[in-house]
């Protein structure tokens, strides 16, 4: 090598290794880029391989986005597939490096080196655990689709986090009987309860055995033990309970690990050793709402990191890249999605936090095809901002979350929602989007013109001698209601005011609205009224009002 030409080694040829190499080559065409790979792929689409269980992708051929060949013919790059970084000498900037066809070993020297190894499923140490299959790499899915092809009767998917959602949606596409196993409550994690309630259903009617509350113990040929002493018949079981960083170099190497298990590193995406990078799902990040170390295992913060790294070495200008966490994921006919932080993040750190739910059509309602969906809004009482959101529906949820993210990192307050001037036309949305009603509302609450309560707060309420008042009509409220609640239509309040009992009242309606307009108009003839936030449509949903999971 020439004095000064630098080498680049990069260990992780997927999302953010080889996002950096590629980028690293359009900025220096001269500079020597390394890919070390161990398994037999790269630029693989990791996101693909539970359509491929499904046959939704039905080519292999389809998930391999690129080749060692075409890598070299593009961009002169060294992709060394099967090929294992198993030590790195950090004062010799040396790594060395395993063929695993030959097993002989042999050392690359650096100028900078980029860990992107990804993160290893996680494994828990259960007796018959080895006859468990886990959903990573291409060789991975190979074995599973493998399994499949022996037609086995009841396939069981031990958690219901995405991968484990979309592996069972895509099992049930081939007509296998198939259970997942979650030890929560709820499936996604990442959603509040009352989110997730839909998506439980979805699955459920789509023929997924759904298990929550159920824990795993043991493993056994016939099936799968859990702690109440069933056994769950399986002739396969794909193990999806989360993943953890790959930090097994970098440990080795002496780098630092950080307290959420990932390689620390700062805000260049440097670990504590500054001439070795680290990105993707091996590293953590730092978090936007409260500065702290956070780990994504997402794509996209993956391949943007790997950009950054590539600009970095360059000592091109770069943008700190701070994470939300946005995700999304599709469970048969509902999209789900989900950026910043979930309720119970924030309650469990104690911070302060307003919620808004809504239930908005995906266009205007007198569109043919419009669908309701569902979204949560949280926002900080003192400032305003976005701390998170989430959606489920069967359409329009990507790009309300989508816009969402885009306001939280553009330093949006929850109110100025209001103010996003949104493509419409009847087909795609409505002159006030959803958006637009979410900061509608936020504006509400935060100039104290609404008075809201939560699902979870009626019971507590009603014990303190609050009266529920249901303000639908008549045919809504007999198809279902709160407990207790009395019911006078929205269009009847004015002339049947003397029926309404004096005390603490909590309106709700369907979705929220109705219930706005007539709490507004009964603290205008004196009454102390609240509305409950979401309506019937959210409580219903909740763990308060539903009573089939
Ligand atoms: C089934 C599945 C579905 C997913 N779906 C989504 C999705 O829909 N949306 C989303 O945002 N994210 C999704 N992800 C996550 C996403 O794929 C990861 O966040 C992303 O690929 C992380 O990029 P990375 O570069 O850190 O690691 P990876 O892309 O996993 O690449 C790491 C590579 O490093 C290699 N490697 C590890 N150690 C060594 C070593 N010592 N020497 C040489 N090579 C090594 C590994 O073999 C691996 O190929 C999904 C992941 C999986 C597994």
């Amino acid at each position: 090598m020439s004095k000064s030409i630098k080498q680049t080694v990069i260990v992780g040829g997927v999302a953010g290794g080889m996002s950096a190499a590629t980028r690293l080559r359009r900025l220096d065409p001269h500079a020597s880029i390394i890919v070390l790979e161990k398994s037999s792929y790269v630029s693989y689409a990791n996101c693909g391989l539970p359509y491929y269980i499904g046959g939704v992708i039905s080519a292999k051929q389809d998930l391999l986005l690129q080749t060692p060949e075409s890598l070299h013919a593009r961009f002169a790059l060294d992709v060394r597939v099967r090929n294992e970084a198993i030590a790195i000498d950090r004062e010799r900037k040396v790594v060395t490096v395993r063929d695993i066809e030959s097993g002989s070993e042999y050392e690359l020297n650096y100028d900078n080196l980029i860990l992107s190894p990804g993160a290893q499923p996680i494994v828990p140490p259960l007796p018959g655990i080895d006859r468990a299959l886990t959903l990573r790499t291409v060789e991975d899915v190979t074995r599973i689709v493998d399994a499949i092809s022996a037609n086995p009767e009841n396939v069981v998917v031990i958690g219901g986090g995405f991968i484990g959602v979309e592996t069972a949606e895509n099992l049930r596409h081939r007509g296998i009987n198939t259970t997942i196993v979650e030890a929560l409550d709820q499936v996604l994690a990442p959603l509040d309860p009352e989110m997730s309630i839909s998506v439980a259903d979805e699955l459920r009617k789509h023929g997924v055995n759904l298990l929550l509350g159920a824990k795993v113990v043991a493993l056994h040929d016939n099936g799968v033990e859990l702690a109440d002493g069933r056994t769950i018949p399986a002739d396969l079981v794909i193990l999806a309970i989360g993943v953890r960083p790959d930090v097994s170099l970098a440990k080795m190497a002496g780098l630092e690990i950080g307290t959420r298990g990932g390689i620390t590193t700062n805000l260049n995406n440097q670990s504590s050793d500054p001439s070795i990078y680290a990105i993707g799902d091996a590293a953590e990040k730092v978090d936007a709402l409260d500065g702290e170390a956070t780990l994504v295992p997402l794509a996209n913060i993956a391949n943007r990191h790997g950009r950054v790294v590539a600009d970095h070495i360059m000592g091109r200008p770069i943008r700190e890249v701070k994470t939300i966490g946005t995700a999304i994921v599709k469970v048969f006919d509902l999209t789900i999605a989900t950026t910043g932080w979930n309720e119970k993040r924030l309650k469990a750190a104690g911070r302060h936090y307003q919620i808004i739910h809504s239930h908005p059509g995906s266009h205007a309602g007198y569109y043919p095809g419009a669908k309701s969906m569902a979204l949560k809004l949280i926002m900080d009482p003192e400032t305003n901002l976005i701390l998170g959101a989430q959606g489920v529906g069967p359409d329009g949820v990507d790009k309300r979350i989508d816009v969402i993210a885009t306001s939280m990192r553009a330093g949006l307050t929850a109110p100025e929602l209001a103010d996003l001037e949104l493509a419409y036309a009847p087909p795609f949305g409505s002159a006030k989007d959803p958006i637009n009603m979410l900061g509608y509302m936020a504006e509400n609450v935060a100039t104290g013109l609404t008075k809201t309560l939560q699902w979870h707060e009626i019971d507590e309420r009603l014990a303190d001698g609050a009266i529920l008042l249901d303000v639908r009509s008549k045919g809504e409220f007999s198809r279902g209601h709160i407990p207790g609640a009395l019911n006078i239509s929205v269009d009847n309040l004015r002339e049947r005011l003397s029926e309404i009992p004096k005390g603490e009242l909590l309106i709700y309606c369907q979705v929220g609205q109705r219930g706005h307009t007539a709490t507004l108009l009964l603290r205008e003839y004196g009454f102390s009224a609240t509305n409950l936030d979401g309506g019937y449509q959210t409580w219903v949903h909740s763990p308060a009002g539903n009573t089939k999971s």
